[in-house]
């Protein structure tokens, strides 16, 4: 098969790390017969430097016309004190808009034999972690009709979480659509025995999944519950679906777990298979240009795109198997590599992967 993928690198490390899931990819098509071309445009600060607007209109064409889009990072010191508007971050709100993007998808992993790079005790997470966690994106409290007033009191200041059926029922189908591929488990996290908006959310998903997805087992949490739950028993977790802000909240708690932010991809979708493909770390400016930097988390980004936009599963899976190889065999970038271990560049551990691939 043949895909065409917009690659946006971005500044600091992110065409080090883009470069590393590139060469994978490579790797990953000439095993099993696909053709990848990649399709390279500017974003964030090196977009500002080339002409002006961290989004050029050129990269999003170039991303609509595109199969799906793997994206670097954005940032750096260079671009901190520019306006708002102006800022290299500003470019990663809009091609998420100009995308149609409503959700955000996190798969917090914990690796077997990293598990000690975890804070959490060692005997609850020795046989790995992946909480994958899928956030509404546009809705909710973050986009709520908000004010502040003067009162009796003083001043007071209010924001509105409110969602509707049909915003509840397209995050669902996302949430679904992985589980289906896995576990088959979904849990849906709210605050029902509180909110109005959460007792819509739970009988909206409740009936959704019962309609177009029965064989999906649904469990509810209430959202205090499983706050609690990433810590006490992280294990029993696999696709969770939520709110926005709720969804903000747990994804970094759950990123903790794992110990390590150079290992952690996420994905950005919406109605179309086209996605938006990217680590969750930033542009890491301190060791731009050095080949230190840790390349997996953005070849775990590609290996979803191949699952979630490709329906490649076969290849997502080989992809994930020579990461875990590659970690099997001692191979360790400096964040994540214990004491006294011997490290490898973010090229030497990218070939490492694509040749186990
Ligand atoms: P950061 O994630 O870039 O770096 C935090 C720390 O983690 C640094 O010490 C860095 O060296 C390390 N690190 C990050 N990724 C790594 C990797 N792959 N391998 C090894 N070490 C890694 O966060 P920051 O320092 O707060 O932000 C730097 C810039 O990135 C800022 O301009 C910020 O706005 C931007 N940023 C962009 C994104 C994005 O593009 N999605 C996300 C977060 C931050």
């Amino acid at each position: 098969m043949k895909f065409t993928i917009a690659v946006l690198d971005g500044d600091g490390i992110g065409p080090e790390i883009c470069a590393g899931a590139i060469q994978v990819l490579n790797a990953v098509g000439a095993k099993y017969g696909h053709q990848f071309t990649f399709e390279h445009y500017p974003i964030g600060g090196c977009a500002i430097d080339e002409c002006g607007d961290p989004l050029p209109r050129a990269t999003v064409e170039g991303c609509l016309a595109a199969d799906s889009v793997l994206l670097g990072a954005v940032g750096g010191y260079k671009w901190d004190d520019m306006p708002v508007d102006k800022r290299p971050e500003k470019g990663l709100l809009r091609i998420r808009q100009a995308m149609g993007l409503y959700s955000n998808i996190r798969p917090a992993k914990l690796w077997k034999s990293l598990a000690k790079a975890s804070p959490l005790r060692y005997e609850l997470v020795k046989d790995g972690v992946e909480i994958i966690i899928v956030r509404e994106l546009t809705g909710g409290i973050y986009f709520g009709e908000r004010g502040s007033a003067e009162g009796a009191d003083g001043e007071y200041a209010w924001d509105t979480e409110k969602y509707s059926v049909k915003e509840i029922e397209r995050i669902t189908r996302i949430a679904c659509e992985l589980a289906v591929k896995r576990s088959k488990k979904l849990v849906s996290v709210d605050k029902a025995n509180v909110l109005q908006s959460s007792r819509l959310w739970r009988k909206t998903v409740h009936e959704y999944c019962a309609r177009n997805y029965p064989q999906i087992e649904v469990k509810d949490m209430l959202v205090d519950n499983m706050a609690m739950q990433i810590v006490k028993n992280p294990a029993q977790f696999d696709v969770v679906v939520t709110s926005n802000m709720f969804g903000d909240i747990l994804s970094d708690e759950a990123a903790q777990v794992t110990g390590s932010i150079g290992m952690l991809a996420s994905s950005s979708l919406g109605d179309s298979k086209r996605g938006l493909y990217e680590p969750i770390h930033g542009s890491a400016p301190d060791i731009a240009g050095k080949d230190a930097a840790n390349p997996i988390a953005t070849i775990l980004a590609a290996a979803m795109m191949l699952r979630d936009s490709f329906d490649l599963v076969r290849e997502y899976a080989a992809i994930e198997i020579a990461v875990q190889k590659a970690l099997d065999d001692g191979l360790r970038t400096a964040d994540i590599a214990e004491k006294g271990m011997r490290t490898v560049s973010c090229s030497e551990m990218a070939q490492a992967i694509a040749d186990r691939v």
